[in-house]
């Protein structure tokens, strides 16, 4: 594929904040949504409103979304590369901006933008079908240890730091007691559109986790030499400093990665990183969980039917 330049620099932050940061990707995410409209349309079956719901009943999200972090699992206890492969994939949704279209927003940008009461059905539909919003530490303890996970597992991620995450899901996701991962480009702090540090913050200290998505989202297969201080370093130290916590989540930007930055992220401190829809890497596969995007088109059938067919 061919990408066209990011075009965040700073002279231009103003402008993007229109625009989808992950244009990049939108390719693959208009195949599948194609595919997954056609299957939507081949069912009969509804199978977000006839989910089973298998809640447990007695447990708080506050206890569903404890575990160690990866530092507490000692390296002897992970599972090799091929157990971790095997083991059946959580759900993982990815969103951009949250608000409603405007008439300039291009068609490929609407799957990078939901519209608000489109979001709100699918986190409802999250909640009623029974799913359990799950964060990191609980992922990589269930990939390396097998450790157990609540029923009906799902993560919810944030790319980019737009401030309607913050205005918009953060009360939402509370409602139903969901926590969520936000991946910051720290370079749009504080803009307009943006989320400050101390929206990060108050994030955090709710309980959401903070991973790191670069300084100004440039891809990383680019990324020589000094660039992985700038992009990846940097940010990441910035991170901790404004949450008071270790970072230990990256997600590629444009979800593109290489062989190379695996070392370079895990000098760096991560201990696990996210792509898109692509296939996993057979010797990292924690360097390349999974996501789909959920498309601003989507209804919340079209996002069920679309977690059960891609993971
Ligand atoms: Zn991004």
């Amino acid at each position: 594929m061919n990408f066209p330049k990011y075009p965040l620099l700073a002279a231009a932050l103003a402008t993007l904040a229109a625009l989808p940061a992950c244009n990049d990707a939108k390719t693959a995410a208009t195949a599948e949504n194609t595919a997954v409209d056609a299957a939507t349309a081949a069912m009969t079956a509804d199978s977000a409103e006839t989910a089973e719901t298998t809640t447990t009943g007695t447990a708080t999200a506050a206890t569903m979304n404890s575990a160690g972090s990866p530092a507490t699992i000692p390296a002897g206890r992970r599972a090799d590369a091929a157990t971790i492969t095997a083991r059946p994939q959580v759900p993982i949704l990815c969103y951009h901006q949250i608000r409603d279209w405007r008439a300039k927003d291009s068609k490929g940008a609407k799957d990078y933008i939901i519209p608000v009461d489109q979001f709100k059905a699918h986190i409802k539909m999250l909640a009623d079908s029974g799913y359990h919003a799950i964060l990191p530490d609980q992922l990589y303890a269930y990939l390396t240890t097998g450790a157990t996970l609540p029923s009906k597992p799902v993560m919810l991620t944030f790319d980019d730091t737009d401030l309607d995450q913050f205005t918009v899901a953060r009360p939402t996701l509370e409602k139903y007691g969901f926590k969520a991962v936000y991946f910051i480009m720290t370079v749009s702090l504080g803009r307009p559109n943006y989320m400050s540090k101390a929206q990060v913050k108050q994030l955090s200290d709710e309980g959401n986790v903070i991973g790191s998505h670069t300084w100004d989202h440039h891809n990383v297969k680019k990324y020589q030499g000094q660039d992985w201080v700038t992009q990846i370093e940097k940010p990441t130290k910035q991170l901790e400093e404004i949450t008071g916590k270790k970072i230990n989540y990256f997600a590629f930007p444009f979800g593109l990665w290489n062989q190379e930055a695996i070392p370079e992220l895990k000098k760096r401190g991560m201990d696990a990183a996210f792509v898109l829809a692509e296939k996993r890497d057979q010797q990292d596969p924690l360097f390349t969980i999974r996501r789909i995007i959920a498309s601003g088109y989507w209804t919340p059938r079209t996002l069920h039917n679309s977690m059960v067919q891609s993971f």
